[in-house]
């Protein structure tokens, strides 16, 4: 039984004492009934802070998207940037803070402001249906530079309700998919769930010419999307198997995790596309996957 199932039938037995705490709480799933539409997902590779502060073929892309994916009533991010170990958080702030996650940029970075809404029903909803692993809400965290760097060119209007997602980083790669599974319940309820990190992600070794590309970055990058097209997410989850390339692509998980929980929304009946391809700085690769109720 879903969590929130068996907390609806304890507040029934709890009857007419709570008559109005369980109208409110009626009214709150009410808003989050499933609609017609299957909506998509989207892992998107965020690169740098600074691609905030102007456009390239990334940011383009990525207000494309915005343009052309159907409008969604909420947005859930998960960041690669909201680390949580030994536990699963979910934002339920009404008016969430832009965080400026970083150091040493441009100053006018500083000064944005992605205002969109949180959506604290959208947070309980998700709190109360999944069961395992147990999800709180919090009101500290808001967005953080994985979400509000690409949502600011995709959705410039910031007028979409947007949550954040945090990662469990005790936990392994088929963990985040499993609980990306659990996830999918949202498509239906008209939510994008925008999954942000980078499939190639090793700061430790930053190129600054545009056109330098390591060897082994290129050639994991083209590894990973060959895995996805073959639906071999058993090889995905055991990235640590598959080699030298993806030793050095994946120095560490945050940045790659996001893309266990898309896969893991993904169903049978979708198709995958790649909007955006190219690597930045030499080993970050900006590589979207795009799946897609066909
Ligand atoms: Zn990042």
């Amino acid at each position: 039984m879903k969590r929130r199932t068996f907390i609806q039938q304890g507040l029934l037995a709890v009857g007419a004492l709570h008559t109005m705490n369980l109208r409110t709480f009626a009214n709150e799933f009410t808003n989050w009934e499933d609609s017609d539409q299957v909506m998509p997902v989207l892992f998107v590779g965020h690169g740098a802070p600074m691609y905030a502060l102007g456009d390239n073929k990334y940011t383009l892309a990525w207000r494309k998207l915005g343009e052309e994916l159907p409008k969604p009533r909420a947005i859930v991010s998960i960041s690669a940037h909201w680390l949580t170990p030994g536990r699963t958080q979910v934002t339920a702030a009404p008016k969430p803070r832009t965080i400026h996650d970083f150091g040493g940029m441009d100053s006018r970075l500083y000064e944005m402001q992605y205002p969109a809404p949180g959506s604290p029903e959208l947070a309980n909803e998700i709190a109360l249906t999944i069961e395992h692993p147990q999800i709180a809400t919090e009101t500290d965290w808001g967005f953080d530079h994985g979400t509000w760097c690409v949502l600011y060119h995709m959705y410039p209007k910031a007028d979409i309700p947007v949550i954040q997602l945090s990662i469990d980083y005790k936990q392994h790669a088929a963990w985040h998919m499993e609980l990306g599974k659990e996830l999918q319940f949202l498509r239906k309820k008209g939510v994008l769930v925008v999954c942000s990190g980078n499939i190639v992600h090793n700061l430790r070794v930053l190129k600054f010419q545009e056109s330098a590309v390591y060897d082994w970055a290129a050639e994991f990058d083209a590894q990973a999307k060959e895995l996805i097209d073959k639906g071999n997410y058993g090889s995905l989850i055991n990235y640590q198997s598959l080699g030298r390339a993806a030793e050095l692509s994946i120095p560490t998980p945050d940045h790659y995790f996001p893309l266990m929980y898309a896969l893991g929304l993904k169903t049978a009946k979708d198709t995958i596309t790649y909007p955006v391809e190219g690597m930045a700085y030499g080993s970050t690769s900006m590589r979207s996957v795009l799946i897609t109720p066909s």
